[in-house]
């Protein structure tokens, strides 16, 4: 086929060339047309070459592309591995890393936060004696509650009756060890950087409602139990500082986005901060239930407004 292509070109190219009145051939349109030929013989066959390393490679994808997985899928397990045997390394203690980067190691309050400080505190909240040798740190004056069911779905367990945290409280309150942890951590991470922050006087007290009552969401009739059924939450109403000034949830709060005054912005702060140590913070950003209180509360998922 390609050989009678190439004898057409042969016998037509002169003709219309004569036709075009060029005249006789030349030595150099005989050369161009000699290699013409031989290029209109080559062509055919280099495409059914180009054709059939093109259906090798079409027939044989699957084994090439898992030729070029398996480098990556090695490097995958390679990683895993070296993950696995960095946590061991760090959970044996064969591996010696400063206490505040090795996730493992006890929470310590004092310690300035980082990336590690809320899955050591999470991890202290879920074991009993782990909370209770955090919570030893911090300047609470505690008496361990014993452990009982008050009511369907409300009781004490791992909780403290508190008298005083790292401030004065007024009435005493029960809160399960995870809450009272994370109580501390707030005080000391947030509470009283934000009062001399925006206030210029540390806090000196706590104004509150309560914590422990078996009972249900907005003590409705029916619904899930309430945090406080578990002594998991406590309500801030308000601080009172050591130069004396009061500063009220309901009254300092300043609706909407105003924060222009000190104590709207301190109490800002204070609902934020909490919210890095609580899993759930509500205040009257939430809704009207919460307008002269911020709710603390450990467990429940996580919401803070
Ligand atoms: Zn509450």
């Amino acid at each position: 086929m390609g050989d009678a292509r190439a004898k057409a070109l042969l016998l037509s190219l002169p003709r219309s060339r004569g036709r075009a009145g060029v005249g006789a051939t030349s030595v150099a349109t005989e050369a161009l047309l000699q290699a013409q030929v031989l290029q209109a013989r080559l062509q055919p066959r280099i495409p059914e070459r180009a054709r059939d390393t093109h259906a090798r490679l079409v027939r044989a994808p699957a084994t090439l592309r898992a030729m070029e997985a398996q480098p990556r899928r090695l490097g995958g397990l390679l990683l895993l591995l070296l993950v696995a045997l960095a946590t061991w390394a760090l959970w044996s203690g064969a591996l010696r890393v400063p206490e505040r980067w090795n996730p493992w190691a006890p929470l310590r309050i004092d310690a300035a936060p980082n990336l590690l400080t809320r899955f050591k505190l999470d991890r202290a909240a879920s074991d009993r004696d782990a909370c209770r040798a955090a919570l030893a740190q911090a300047a609470l004056d505690a008496t361990p509650l014993e452990d009982r069911v008050t009511g369907d779905g409300c009781g004490f367990d791992n909780a403290f009756r508190i008298a005083r945290t790292s401030v004065a409280v007024g009435e005493p309150f029960a809160l399960s060890c995870r809450s009272a942890l994370a109580l501390a951590m707030w005080e000391r991470h947030a509470l009283q950087q934000a009062a001399t922050t925006h206030l210029g006087s540390p806090v000196a007290r706590i104004e509150h409602f309560g914590s422990y009552a078996c009972r249900n969401l907005y003590g409705r009739e029916g619904g899930r139990r309430s945090r406080h059924a578990t002594a998991d939450a406590f309500d801030i109403a308000g601080f009172v500082l050591e130069d004396g000034r009061r500063v009220r949830v309901l009254g300092d709060w300043a609706a909407g986005d105003d924060a222009s005054t000190p104590e709207a912005a301190f109490l800002r702060a204070v609902r934020d901060g909490a919210c890095d140590w609580f899993d759930v913070v509500l205040g009257p950003d939430y809704n009207d239930a919460h307008a002269d209180h911020f709710h603390v509360a450990r467990g429940g998922g996580r919401l803070c407004r």
